[in-house]
């Protein structure tokens, strides 16, 4: 047996688990293609669909029970999409009408409708649409395997210990794992971002995707380490290997325990400057994790998600039933709740909007409100609504002038004085902030800084715009570099121009949660910080041994240099022993 085999893929839940392979076959289904001569072969072939059809669709609802005994919300709304794709009348009218037009099976034509729809999102070069590609394989499979009548449910009994190997795991199988026996899974497919990829974390269980062949060099019984922080994984490790990720994986775990103890402790520098250190949020769910960690507020609930694969938009009440239970929970924490940004590489289904060239450039976010002003409205009512249970705030994502700005004020002055009449509670002191993360706001952040309470730097899409550099495209991701003069500059101007309007800054993107930048948001006098959950107590612990003063001094001079190496080489120099190698 060949000993130490070492695959690499990407991580796309972390942690270290070692156990024994457990191989799941979810192949395609072989068939040959057959011309029907007959009417009969004709009706008996699209009733054969229908049935597949309508078992796949209750295999689907099946999962879904399982997951919602479970709790995984986000597994929930992905076996929705699922069905709702199973629903789809093009779909179904387009496989029946190829076998009656074409004579030809029904696995065929199945084949060739879904090899169509692929080919239309194809055309779309984004990441969030080309996974959509990845859900119709998985229905496709679905119902093709139906049709054979080969189906099997994923792994429903899994040995002790197992670490699922497959070719690829649909969301639907990922979500229904058994998590007391199954401790993880490596797939050849997926990337960081596919919906398989959100289940697993969401499950707290590692996992590496993109592995290519994992699947057909190891074998059921081999003993596997998954390292699913650094996308590794060795099959059949030799003794030394094994002593190796043991002693790692105890370090992780004990290094996850230790760091609780931080969770009620203030998040001050040694110098006592003050950081609140915040959680970005998604879905509603997430709040017992921003407790969890002892975040210090919620610093950006993305709401999009609120809206997305929905078959119709979402009420003012159900919006408000969210944004109160946010607003009571966390109480008197802060919860920002960030407008919908939509459009870009996130689309809504209940709303025709023209296809765009660049989407990223396109009608996204605060555009795409103040064109479609009732979804903006219900949603303003519904966050001022919830203002009255807690401390609320509201801010507007791809700001990029300050008539956006204004216009956006008068619509919500508009919302106000509608729920005053309607003597409906709200807080009428709501702060208001604008986000940055358009490089044409950060110029003129002494301008946007007179119309806001706060701001918030949205890192993720600054960078991409500032450096024109697309954020989902990895042919240039070697490029994406937050430490590049240029952005560095762009922050101290958004910093010093809020500050000098006496408004604090907040910063959300991913950024904010990475240790080796903190030294030099400190430095900038940064306020806020606003972290995925998980992030939230390492920054504390680092935020709590460094020295404020000595930040300032290190950013002072860190201008000197005209690289992003010579930056980072400085920085680390400047802290050693403080940041995690
Ligand atoms: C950002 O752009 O940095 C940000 C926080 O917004 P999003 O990632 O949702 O675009
Ligand atoms: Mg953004």
């Amino acid at each position: 047996m060949e000993e130490n085999i070492l695959l690499t893929g990407i991580g796309a839940s972390p942690g270290v688990i070692i156990g024994t392979a457990m191989l799941v076959d979810r192949g395609r289904p072989d068939f040959s293609h057959v011309r029907l001569s007959t009417d009969q072969d004709v009706e008996q072939q699209i009733a054969f669909f229908y049935r597949a059809i309508e078992e796949s669709k209750a295999q689907l609802e099946r999962a879904k029970q399982e997951v919602r005994k479970r709790n995984v919300p986000e597994g929930e709304y992905i076996i929705d999409t699922h069905l709702l794709i199973l629903q789809d009348k093009v779909l179904l009218n387009s496989v029946s009408r190829r076998i009656r037009d074409e004579k030809i099976d029904a696995a065929w034509a199945v084949g060739l409708v879904m090899a169509e729809f692929k080919k239309n999102i194809g055309e779309i070069s984004d990441e969030y649409m080309q996974e959509r590609t990845s859900d119709i394989d998985y229905i496709e499979q679905r119902i093709l395997r139906n049709l054979a009548g080969t189906t099997v449910e994923v792994v429903s009994r899994p040995a002790e210990n197992a670490i699922i190997v497959a070719n690829d795991l649909s969301p639907a199988d990922t979500a229904s794992l058994d998590v007391k026996t199954v401790l993880g899974f490596v797939t050849d497919c997926g990337g960081k971002t596919s919906h398989t990829a959100i289940i697993a974390r969401a499950l707290k269980i590692p996992a590496v995707v993109a592995l290519n062949d994992a699947s057909l060099r190891i074998s059921n019984g081999d003993m596997v380490i998954v390292d699913g922080t650094n996308g590794a994984v060795i099959v059949n490790p030799d003794a030394q290997t094994l002593l190796k990720y043991r002693q790692q994986k105890a370090k992780y775990e004990e290094f996850e325990r230790s760091l609780l103890r931080y969770k009620s402790l203030p998040s001050l520098s040694v110098d006592g400057f003050r950081v609140n250190l915040l959680a970005n949020i998604e879905i509603v769910e997430e709040l017992d994790s921003v407790q969890h960690y002892g975040a210090d507020g919620i610093g950006l609930f993305r709401t999009e998600f609120l809206y997305l694969n929905k078959q119709t938009l979402p009420s003012e009440d159900e919006l408000f039933g969210i944004f109160r239970r946010a607003a009571e929970q966390l109480a008197p924490k802060p919860v920002t709740v960030r407008t919908i940004d939509i459009g870009g590489d996130k689309f809504m289904s209940q709303i025709d909007v023209a296809e765009e060239m660049n989407p990223a450039m396109g009608l996204r976010a605060i555009r795409f409100c103040l064109k479609e002003i009732p979804i903006f409205k219900t949603q303003l009512r519904a966050i001022l609504r919830a203002s009255a249970y807690g401390k609320v705030k509201i801010m507007f994502p791809m700001v990029s002038c300050v008539t956006e700005m204004w216009q956006v004020k008068d619509i919500l002055a508009g919302v106000m004085a509608e729920l005053t009449r309607e003597k409906q509670p709200y807080d009428p002191h709501i702060e208001i902030g604008s986000m940055i993360e358009v490089p044409s706001s950060g110029t003129i952040a002494d301008l946007i800084a007179r119309e806001v309470d706060f701001f918030s730097i949205g890192t993720n899409d600054l960078i991409q715009y500032l450096l024109a550099i697309d954020r989902v495209n990895e042919q240039v991701s070697y490029l994406y570099e937050p430490l590049h003069p240029a952005v560095l500059r762009l922050l101290r101007r958004i910093i010093d121009a809020a500050h000098a309007q006496g408004i604090p800054v907040a910063m959300c993107g991913e950024m904010a949660g990475e240790p080796l930048y903190l030294p030099i948001l400190l430095g900038l006098g940064i306020d806020d910080l606003s972290m995925t959950p998980i992030a939230l107590l390492e920054v504390k612990k680092i935020l709590r041994s460094m020295d404020y003063r000595q930040c300032r001094r290190i950013v002072h001079e860190l201008f000197t240099f005209s690289t992003a190496e010579e930056i980072r080489s400085f920085v680390s120099r400047e802290t050693a022993g403080l940041l995690p190698a």
